[in-house]
């Protein structure tokens, strides 16, 4: 029997997938190294290599300097599944002298996957279409040069925004399936450039990003901000663009809260005094949305601000509680140029309060400041921030100013001499009607900077 007979009972034979492949070298005898890339593939059983463009110079993008590339495109066809092909491009480099190095840095061969037949595919390794495939016409004009309609190619949007808690599990669970981590930053827009750092660690840190953007109905009291907190949906989408989020989550509160919808959660002292003391019910809200996303994303990462030190403290709570997957990452209070943290309420503050508002750091500062001086009584420190508080006419109240230890924020006794792993908390109102201004500092850090 000759040895391509093929029985009753075997599978077929996989059917050929077209492929297209990007081609670029820029170390050594380029076009060389490229020829003989194809002539190895050429040679891969389940490979041919049908078509391949001229190719073209161009300028590297990205990393650090470098010569020009020669690049290139070509059309195969193939039996190997895309993980399988990919390991033979990924070896096929390996000979050609290709070593890990810097992102977009110099390498005497690329061979990237653009197109597998029809198929998207989103996994650790291997995104197909090639997300970045249409931006470049070093990847553009050689596709063009083999006949192909590259805006008939589907562009994989960035994010992409859905409104479900089904087609984000979906996603997720999909990515997971791929070998990828998922970071989440939960947050109710507006965003700025405090959020835009959270999604920046996850970004580095995780293979998939998911912020969700909800203003959170459970969290306010009835006489609170809800229906005036901003929405500038447009630009919290372009900020999640610029910072590579890849899904953004944006129910509307049918989605998050459907008819029916009873359970809430109550979390223990951390989510009493302060915050707790000054909004009542406001941590009931957070933990319950919250750890309905938590259950939604299932995120390896989330992330949090430590401007809301007392919401990380019940969410940390929550999750040791509850069991929910993954760690909490708490990110560095990210502040204006003249010290205020950066908070979607700061709009709401007229140009004269805004600069009133100074006072909230500079409070901090100073009693940060006296902390390092060797001041180390409670009530003396929070003497001085209160007298900086006390001195802005527009200051018309503060809730709180406290000094608490760091993380769980069990309150500091007063015959304790104050040291380096306590915070102080502070929540103040500004201008009429009040905007209130949370903020905290430690004082192991550096006192915050007020220009
Ligand atoms: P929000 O949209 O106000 O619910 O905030 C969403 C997340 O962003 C929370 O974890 C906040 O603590 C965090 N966040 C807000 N403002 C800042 C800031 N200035 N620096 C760092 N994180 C922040």
């Amino acid at each position: 029997m000759p040895t391509n007979a093929r029985a009753d009972h075997d599978p077929p034979a996989p059917e050929p997938v077209e492929v297209l492949l990007g081609l670029g070298s820029n170390l050594g005898d380029r076009d060389a190294a490229i020829a003989a890339a194809l002539d190895a593939l050429g040679r891969v059983p389940g490979v041919e290599v049908v078509e391949v463009s001229p190719l073209l110079e161009s300028e590297p993008v990205g990393g650090p300097p470098q010569s020009k590339y020669r690049n290139g495109a070509a059309r195969l066809r193939t039996t190997l599944v895309p993980h399988a092909l990919l390991a033979v491009l990924k070896a096929t480099e390996r000979a050609a002298g290709r070593v890990p190095g810097p992102r977009n840095g110099p390498r005497p061969l690329d061979l990237d996957i653009l197109t597998f037949g029809g198929r998207t595919l989103d996994t650790r390794d291997l995104v197909v279409p090639h997300p970045r495939l249409h931006e470049r016409s070093f990847v553009v004009e050689p596709l063009r040069a083999l006949g192909v309609d590259v805006d008939a190619i589907p562009r994989i949007a960035r994010p992409r925004v859905v409104d479900t808690p089904a087609a984000v599990q979906e996603a997720s669970l999909a990515w997971r399936r791929g070998g990828c981590s998922i970071g989440f930053v939960p947050t109710m827009g507006a965003l700025h450039e405090g959020h835009a750092s959270l999604i920046r660690r996850a970004r580095a840190e995780c293979d998939r990003v998911v912020v969700s953007i909800f203003v959170n109905p459970l969290q306010f009291a009835a006489h609170e901000d809800l229906d005036k907190y901003p929405r500038p949906l447009s630009a919290d989408l372009e900020l999640c663009e610029r910072n590579g989020v890849d899904l953004a989550f944006v129910p509307p509160v049918e989605a998050m809260y459907p008819a029916g919808f009873a359970s809430r959660i109550a979390v223990g002292a951390e989510a009493e005094a302060m915050e707790g003391a000054a909004r009542p019910g406001h941590f009931i809200g957070v933990a319950t949305v919250v750890a309905r996303l938590w259950s939604i994303v299932l995120p390896d990462r989330s992330y949090y601000g430590r401007k809301d030190a007392q919401q990380v403290a019940v969410l940390r709570r929550l999750q040791q509680d509850l069991c929910l997957s993954g760690e909490l990452v708490e990110c560095p209070i990210d502040r204006e140029a003249d010290g205020l943290a950066r908070s979607s309420r700061n709009v709401y503050l007229s140009p004269e309060d805004r600069t009133a508002a100074r006072a909230v750091p500079r409070a901090l500062s100073a009693a940060v400041r006296a902390h390092r001086n060797g001041v180390h009584g409670r009530d003396e420190l929070l003497g001085l921030a209160r007298a900086e508080l006390d001195a802005e006419a527009s200051c018309t109240g503060v809730d709180y100013l406290e000094i608490r230890t760091d993380l769980e924020l069990a309150p500091w006794p007063g015959d304790r001499p104050v040291d380096s792993s306590a915070r102080i908390l502070v929540a103040a109102r500004f201008g009429d009607p009040a905007t209130r201004l949370l903020d905290n500092a430690s004082f192991r850090d550096e006192p915050p900077v007020v220009g």
